[in-house]
């Protein structure tokens, strides 16, 4: 026997129609690099109304991919309702990935028109010639002085708004499981590849980040996003602040951690999400700052190293949250808290969970497997494959007919990451499986090596990589980024470490660099470690790396 509930589709027109009806007054607050526009939420919704006219007019097909390469600002907001409200898909686009694997994916996803800030249009118009399936490139003008070339395919986003007139038409999405965004993988293994969300997928994604247990995002709330909207949708931020009414605060081009930090104390800003070398650039900024109306920071995308969440803390009262999830994840399936099981904790315990994963949210559902393809236990020490699966997660990539070597046969998504899981649920994440160091037979985790080389306050960064061993079969190398004057050696890092980890973990080789390279999203590049390391092989283990890697001192 059937149930006898409304069947209403769970799509973003649903978002749309509360954010305009009951948070119209509401604000979305967007940095420029000369100060900040504002609009409420109920002029930003008229807009999308009228953008999904010029989607029409356009003769952007229903299902087309339209294309964005922007900052997070209210222009890529109206964006986001308009273009999946009107039936068709959103495909942010990373500007920072290397310019082939932009072609590939332009190319891939075969979008029809893309928009662009003005300030972006120098990375991206040289690339136009390769996106054949472009037919228009719609500029947004975020007061840049990028020059526009004079090509008939170039149009300006407000000239085709205002020509839109008080054009309205309905805006519904009658199957809640037709494609609403995509976004690509970063690639770092192989080319990347399309991640398809649909109406349903984001819309409970966004209701999940309100649970209070999630991010507990509420109307109260002032969200500013830092994490990019090409990103895995800003991690949903946009969409969780339209179902909860929430101001929505964005930083636009104006991403440099000084402006990033006058924004929150100006914003008054209560909730934030970013990587966490956007924490590690505000950090030394902190002091100087009131930011006493932020209720909750999350670091997502890679581990929290304590020294960094302590450092918030005893600045703003405020300890970094961790939060795990992939783009194949809509992202966020595990966020932490403190639960009852906790409560015995001291301020340092609380912490460490804090900053740990956490447990899944609800709805969806980790397990993890062995090498041998069995469960391990939930004992908080049995490592093995993340696996996940739930209503907000891929079934299978853009272009595969089936589900491929990313899929269980049961139907989980293989993630790629070893994890332990405590008998409550609590994630942690030892490391990613390529990413392990296999010394003398036996795993070191390059993310906690990392984590406690980063709690000396003499660091500013680290990074470890396994390099080949004729003994060891792999030794961890350290990459480590001093803090300035601190004149830190080597041997000064390895008395750190002796009390932290066990012995055999500690590096041999400890690379004093400028720079740890990041990846376009901001993480620690590893492949470009390597790439440095195998650059710098043979020159010995005292030589100056100075000439082959930016500014690196090898001991
Ligand atoms: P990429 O890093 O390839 O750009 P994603 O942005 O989808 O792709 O990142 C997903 C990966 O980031 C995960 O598989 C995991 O390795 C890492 N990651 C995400 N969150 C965390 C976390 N909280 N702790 C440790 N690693 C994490």
């Amino acid at each position: 026997m059937q149930g006898l509930m409304q069947e209403r589709p769970l799509s973003l027109p649903l978002v749309l129609r509360r954010v305009e009806r009951h948070f119209g007054h509401k604000r979305v607050v967007t940095g420029r690099a000369d100060g900040e526009t504002e609009a409420t939420w109920a002029e930003v919704c008229g807009r999308v109304r009228r953008l999904a006219g010029v989607l029409d007019e356009l003769g952007v097909p229903d299902g087309a991919r339209v294309g964005t390469f922007g900052w997070n600002s209210q222009r890529h907001v109206e964006l986001y309702l308009a273009v999946p409200c009107s039936g068709r898909i959103l495909h942010t686009l990373n500007h920072r990935l290397f310019r082939d694997q932009i072609t590939y994916i332009v190319s891939e996803a075969a979008d029809d028109v893309i928009f662009v800030d003005r300030s972006l249009l120098p990375v991206v118009w040289p690339l136009v010639g390769g996106f054949p399936s472009v037919r228009h490139v719609i500029v947004m003008d975020d007061g840049a002085d990028a020059s526009l070339p004079g090509d008939p395919r170039l149009l300006d986003y407000e000239t085709l708004l205002a020509a839109a007139g008080g054009s309205v038409r309905e805006l519904a999405v009658p199957d809640e499981d037709t494609a609403a965004a995509l976004c690509y993988t970063s690639g770092t293994t192989g080319n990347p590849k399309g991640v398809l969300y649909s109406h349903r997928s984001i819309v409970l994604h966004a209701l999940l980040l309100l649970m209070v247990d999630t991010f507990g995002i509420r109307e109260r709330d002032v969200i500013m996003p830092v994490v990019p909207m090409f990103h895995v949708n800003a991690w949903g931020l946009p969409y969780a602040a339209m179902l909860a009414g929430s101001d929505l605060v964005l930083p636009g081009p104006a991403m440099a951690p000084g402006q990033l930090v006058a924004q929150m104390e100006r914003q008054r800003v209560t909730f934030t999400g970013a990587v966490a070398t956007v924490w590690r650039g505000i950090r030394p900024l902190l002091s100087g700052h009131d930011l006493s109306a932020m209720r909750m920071i999350v670091c997502g995308g890679g581990a929290v190293d304590d020294a960094l969440s302590r450092a918030y803390q005893d600045a703003i009262g405020v300890p970094i949250t961790n939060a795990w999830g992939m783009t194949e994840t809509s992202p966020v399936v595990t966020t932490s808290y403190l639960a009852t099981v906790h409560d015995g904790l001291d301020a340092v315990g609380r912490r460490l969970v804090i900053g740990s994963p956490g447990p899944a949210v609800p709805l969806t559902e980790v397990r993890l497997v062995s090498d041998d393809g069995a469960q391990a236990p939930w004992d908080g020490t049995s490592p093995g494959e993340l696996q996940a699966a739930g209503p907000t997660i891929a079934a299978r990539y853009l272009g595969e007919s089936t589900p491929g070597t990313g899929f269980t046969s049961d139907g989980w998504l293989k993630t790629g990451d070893v994890a332990t899981i405590d008998p409550h649920g609590y994630v942690r994440i030892v490391d990613r499986t390529k990413d392990l160091v296999k010394s003398g037979g036996e795993w070191i985790s390059s993310v906690e090596l990392e984590n406690a080389i980063m709690a000396d306050p003499r660091v500013a960064e680290a990074a470890v990589i396994g390099a080949g061993d004729p003994r060891w079969g792999e030794r961890p190398v350290a990459y480590v980024v001093p803090r300035s004057g601190a004149g830190l050696t080597a041997e000064q890092v390895r008395e750190h470490l002796v009390p932290l980890v066990a012995r055999w973990w500690i590096p041999d080789q400890v690379v004093f660099v400028e720079e740890i390279p990041k990846t376009a999203t901001g993480k620690f590049s590893k492949r470009e470690l390597r790439s440095w390391y195998w650059r710098d092989a043979g020159t010995g283990p005292e030589h100056d790396a100075g000439s082959a890697s930016t500014a690196a001192t090898k001991e």
